[in-house]
């Protein structure tokens, strides 16, 4: 389910450039300052999330996981914010730190407090509750070693990662799940069901695109049609009986009664 309305009330706010745009790589050298860098990844092994932690030229602390291969990268990029602001917001508090992003979405989902995402909106709170937790965003791939540790932390994630499942899994993914159960279930009771077999001979498989037949077509296989056997078996008829005599169903009009068969 997406989440609606506003994550908080409109008059809160986050402080004035608590989390920016503009490229964030001016403050690495301030060493009051702790910097932590998140990235995300997707490969053929699967979806990295992770964040290293960089106090006073040195590498402190870093997170990895392994989420779900049905993930997306945006919500490994959101994973690695949130568990990275977490991971701030656990230090004593006379510490400021500068998550550095380089998606630049994320940046965007996470500063509003509109949105649908429910990580993006726990990020937003996370922030207001925390103004010396700030986010701004770096450069991917402009030879950034910082960003770029992240990032092969993130890649070795998706092989070796420890496996993550706070996270939910997409709507469309959820969808297909679904309706393939669907229609299993539907095959199943298809197949092993006992009307429409005249049908099912036809068409032994089930399936969500309608079929090209024509009315009469429709009319025939189905035997709901115009045919005393028909009307008799729904209650609309007293009779079941052709006019030669013969028990009226579509096959004895196609193939026996005498004006027709020809
Ligand atoms: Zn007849």
């Amino acid at each position: 389910m997406k989440a609606t309305g506003w994550s908080i009330h409109p008059s809160e706010h986050l402080e004035p450039n608590q989390i920016s745009l503009e490229d964030g790589e001016a403050n690495i050298a301030r060493k009051d300052i702790i910097n932590i860098f998140i990235d995300s990844s997707k490969t053929e092994h699967g979806v990295g999330a992770a964040f290293c932690v960089l106090i006073n030229d040195i590498w402190a602390y870093q997170w990895s996981a392994k989420l779900n291969d049905n993930n997306t990268v945006f919500q490994a990029e959101l994973t690695a914010l949130h568990e990275a602001e977490i991971y701030a917001s656990d230090l004593p508090n006379h510490n400021t730190s500068k998550i550095h992003v380089d998606n630049r979405a994320s940046i965007m989902a996470s500063s509003n407090s509109k949105s649908t995402n429910e990580t993006a909106r726990k990020i937003f709170k996370i922030l207001l509750i925390n103004p010396r937790i700030t986010v701004s965003r770096v450069k991917a791939h402009a030879g950034n070693i910082s960003n770029e540790r992240a990032d092969q932390l993130a890649k070795d994630a998706t092989q070796y990662g420890r496996p993550y499942s706070l996270i939910k899994l997409p709507k469309p993914h959820i969808k297909g799940v679904l309706r393939n159960r669907m229609l299993e279930e539907w095959q199943t009771s298809w197949k092993n069901g006992d009307t429409g077999r005249k049908i099912y001979n036809i068409m032994p498989s089930v399936s969500l695109r309608a079929t090209n037949w024509i009315r009469d077509d429709v009319i025939f296989f189905s035997q709901h049609g115009p045919f005393p056997a028909y009307l008799k078996r729904f209650h609309l008829s007293d009779s079941d009986f052709c006019s030669c005599g013969g028990i009226g169903t579509a096959l004895h009009y196609a193939t026996e009664y005498i004006y027709t068969v020809s």
